[in-house]
């Protein structure tokens, strides 16, 4: 009777058969020993170009390995070797109508190539747009501009127009710019931020010209008489930024798919597996980042996806990545991108993992979730495991274009990031957000367990699909889409 009991109980409480089930299987993944050692004291963070990042990389890739993943062809391990160079700015000043602008105090150059020569300046308001230099000549120039473009004044804002206002006045001829310091923050806040100097991907561009981009801090008075008057020539004796080398890697491996025709293409699942190191955070006399939440769940995600998947193949074949050096400015992954090891346009979606936290055990955050033509699959999977998919939380943050995602979907790839769930950004995010506190010991494993179960049921949905997934008509990334994979 006690078997007959627990038959029946299983058999009214298996559910509907939709397909195969990944997790009849499921001999649990280790996920929450992968965790505790990613976030362990031990490897101080994972900060980009350190050894608990290298040693975090090499446990990844021997897990990808453990598992069975293939090595993509054209590397020989699982590790995609990063090149970096950390460039932090030398001494220098700038003479412009008489007075000295000492680099930190007043003045901050940002490229990183020697600067020298003297030249004549315009004031091109804030050199957004075409319209702003229409009748202007500026070839040979130096362009003065307003930081921003007027609507946006957040300094994310201003700083993520950078490239392409530089971009802009250079194809036009001009040979640097200074954009004048018009942020909501206090300039001594920027100029510490960057004088510190950055880690950044060491990659000579032989074809790049030598072009300056520059910040000014000015008075209020001291603008409107430039913008009034004779601008003059500003002299320039910079010389670059002094280059260290570094080194990281990024972790990759797949599995091929079992539908011959689709599986020439790709999902790509990814995290990136470093955080932001040691350091003090007000009285906290922990220094260590671990970064349980930011970002070893998401690595996680990905592990036990590798392992859970690699023993159900999906139709399409799974890229399983762990990205180094996001928190210094999406590195890994754009690496990646630039030097792709896999042609781009056999990736026909990535599914990214990456969150400050969560306040929300009932909730996954997908940043992306009604743009990138999975939302069904996305959210029957969240559903399949009790939790709601919720689309987009904190738009003022931006979310979308702050994780490697971005990197992707630039080049048009359908790239929603996966969160665990939160609302909007509380206070219960903030207390571990880029905090000495944020430890596995204090992670709700439970949710955690449906998670991951969620993620790896998505990416398992995605790579079934009939379709390629597609942006949404209308999207900013479409075109993108069209350039990559041809029209439909
Ligand atoms: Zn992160």
């Amino acid at each position: 009777m006690k078997y007959f009991g627990i038959f029946i109980t299983i058999f009214l409480f298996a559910g509907p058969i939709s397909g195969q089930d990944i997790f009849e299987q499921w001999t649990p993944p280790q996920n929450n020993a992968h965790l505790q050692f990613l976030a362990s004291d031990e490897l101080k963070g994972r900060d980009t170009g350190e050894p608990g990042n290298d040693i975090a990389a090499r446990y990844i890739a021997i897990q990808f390995e453990a598992f069975g993943l293939k090595p993509v062809p054209g590397l020989d391990s699982y590790l995609q070797p990063v090149p970096l160079a950390r460039v932090s700015p030398q001494d220098h000043s700038v003479e412009w109508n008489g007075t000295k602008f000492e680099q930190g105090q007043s003045f901050l150059a940002l490229s990183e190539d020697e600067f020298v020569g003297n030249f004549e300046s315009v004031f091109l308001n804030h050199g957004a747009e075409e319209a702003d230099y229409e009748g202007v000549d500026v070839e040979g120039k130096l362009v003065i501009t307003l930081m921003g473009d007027g609507d946006n004044k957040s300094p994310q804002a201003a700083f993520g127009m950078r490239k392409e206002k530089a971009a802009l006045a250079q194809a036009k001829g001009a040979m640097g710019i200074v954009e004048i310091f018009a942020l909501q923050m206090p300039w001594t806040m920027l100029s510490n931020y960057m004088g510190r100097g950055r880690l950044d991907i060491d990659q000579e561009d032989e074809n790049a010209d030598p072009f300056f981009y520059g910040i000014i801090n000015l008075e209020k008075e001291e603008i409107g008489k430039l913008v009034a008057g004779d601008l003059g020539k500003m002299n320039f004796n910079y010389p670059g930024m002094l280059k260290e080398k570094s080194s990281s890697n990024n972790v990759l491996g797949y599995i091929e798919g079992t539908d011959p025709g689709l599986k020439a293409d790709f999902v790509l699942l990814s995290a990136h597996f470093d955080h932001v190191g040691t350091g003090t955070f007000g009285n906290d006399p922990d220094t260590i980042f671990n970064g349980a939440r930011d970002n070893g769940i998401g690595v996680v995600a990905v592990l036990s996806a590798a392992q859970t998947l690699v023993k159900n193949p999906p139709k399409r074949s799974v890229l399983f990545a762990a990205w180094t050096g996001e928190e210094k400015g999406l590195l890994g992954s754009r690496y990646f991108v630039e030097n792709p090891p896999i042609e781009l346009k056999k990736i026909r979606f990535n599914l990214n993992s990456d969150g400050a936290g969560y306040d929300d055990t009932t909730l996954v955050s997908v940043m992306g979730l009604t743009r990138v033509g999975a939302e069904k699959e996305i959210d029957e999977a969240c559903r399949k495991f009790g939790l709601k998919s919720l689309a987009d939380p904190a738009p003022e943050q931006g979310l979308f274009d702050r994780s490697d995602n971005v990197n992707f979907a630039k080049m048009g790839i359908p790239a929603p990031t996966f969160s665990p769930g939160f609302a909007e950004f509380s206070k219960e995010i903030s207390k571990y957000y880029h905090r000495p506190g944020d430890h596995y010991e204090n992670l709700n494993l439970n949710y955690l367990d449906k998670f991951w179960k969620a993620f790896i049921q998505a990416a398992y949905n995605i790579a079934n699909m009939s379709q390629n997934p597609q942006w949404l008509t209308g999207d900013k990334y479409e075109a993108a889409a069209q350039e990559l994979y041809g029209k439909n």
